[in-house]
């Protein structure tokens, strides 16, 4: 196979490794930038430069030594994450320089990937960076729990937490879109006034001294639907409103992310189990990949066509710099982030 394309200047790979392994709440500390010199592809690959790198809180897991549901990152690795790249070289018929794939070449402005890995992405279609949001991993996150695990019927409430992010505000607008009431949980006025402005029926702030009262106030019938995100005091205010088959789509449990230590207060797994039996609950743990051969063409043709009719909106919190991931990312822990978490390496040619 020949050579289709060649980068004519030497521009140099900035990457973002993993310097140590956090103990608690991750620092800058952790992470070290450096500059190497690009990586070569061989046969049926492809030298990518990265426009948009994705973060998102499962990066958290993969700073562990231990390896939870997929490989940690090793010490001095690159950060793993999603991207979307452009093509500058070409060793595979498939894909051409100037192309923009969906990739996942981490934390760094060049990468090499298998053709076969990558999705070319239309930008007529759809801005490209949303391929890392509302249509991609986290839509699909939101999309698929909801609809598989979750099952909401028309009339009945929904709660999500982390409401204002790329997948609690996804979840949020399809129980809408299903006639279910939604109730969107996130943190501080400013996230909360946005849920309003995306129609969800009631939205709190779980900072609220009177969080729990307002939360039994916003679901008068009962919670049929807890779409798991954040687990803590949010999990305690859910439980007792959860109505009877009751449905908790598991997704994530940042709250618990960086705690070393087991969760405040005596153990309480037999009590929990008596209330699941007594209400006949379906708690359903779920890693969006397992869904992907099952769900993800109907994810496709449903949200695109939700995002472009406007059923569907969606906010994006753009950094500039690979340099400032680490920081975009702590902030994305921390709750400081506005919408999906983007960081813009290089240039988008169709912006
Ligand atoms: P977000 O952009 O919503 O960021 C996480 C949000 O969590 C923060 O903005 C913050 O929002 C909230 N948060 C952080 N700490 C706490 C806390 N202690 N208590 C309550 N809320 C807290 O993230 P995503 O939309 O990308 O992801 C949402 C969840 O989905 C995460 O748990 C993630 O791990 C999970 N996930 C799971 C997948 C799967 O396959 N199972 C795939 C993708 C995501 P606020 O300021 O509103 O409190």
């Amino acid at each position: 196979m020949g050579i289709v394309g060649e980068v004519t200047a030497t521009p140099e790979n900035i990457r973002v490794l993993l310097d140590s392994r956090p103990e608690g709440f991750p620092s800058a500390g952790n992470f070290r930038v450096d500059a190497a010199p690009l990586p070569v592809p061989g046969d049926g690959e492809v030298l990518l430069r990265t426009i948009y790198l994705s973060l998102d809180p499962y990066m958290r897991g993969r700073m562990l030594a231990a390896a939870s549901y997929a490989s940690s990152v090793p010490i001095g690795g690159v950060m793993e994450g999603g991207t979307v790249s452009e093509v500058v070289e070409s060793r595979d018929a498939s894909l051409a320089p100037g192309d923009i794939v969906l990739s996942h070449v981490g934390w760094q402005s060049y990468g090499v990937q298998p053709a076969a890995d990558l999705r070319r992405l239309d930008p007529s279609l759809a801005p490209i960076s949303s391929a890392l949001g509302v249509l991609g991993m986290p839509g699909f996150t939101a999309y698929a729990g909801l609809l598989e695990i979750g099952r909401p019927q028309a009339g009945e409430t929904v709660v999500v937490a982390a409401a204002a992010g790329p997948v609690g505000s996804t979840v949020g607008q399809i129980a809408r879109l299903k006639g279910a009431r939604a109730v969107g949980i996130a943190g501080g006025p400013e996230k909360v006034a946005y849920l309003r402005e995306l129609g969800f029926d009631a939205a709190l702030d779980h900072r609220s001294p009177t969080f729990e009262a307002e939360l039994a106030a916003a679901a008068p019938d009962g919670i049929d639907v807890y779409f798991e995100n954040v687990g803590g005091r949010v999990w305690d205010a859910v439980l007792p409103l959860l109505n009877t088959y009751a449905r908790v789509p598991i997704c994530g449990i940042i709250s618990r992310y960086s705690q070393t230590e087991p969760a405040d207060g005596p153990d309480r797994s037999a009590q929990l189990m008596q209330t699941f039996l007594a209400k006949r609950m379906t708690l359903r743990g779920f890693l969006q990949a397992e869904f992907v051969d099952s769900h993800h063409e109907q994810f496709q043709r449903d949200v695109a066509a939700w995002v472009a009719n406007g059923d569907i909106h969606f906010r994006e919190d753009v950094v500039d710099g690979i340099e400032n991931a680490p920081d975009a990312f702590i902030g994305l822990l921390k709750g400081e982030s506005r919408g999906k978490v983007l960081v813009r390496v290089g240039a988008d040619p169709t912006a």
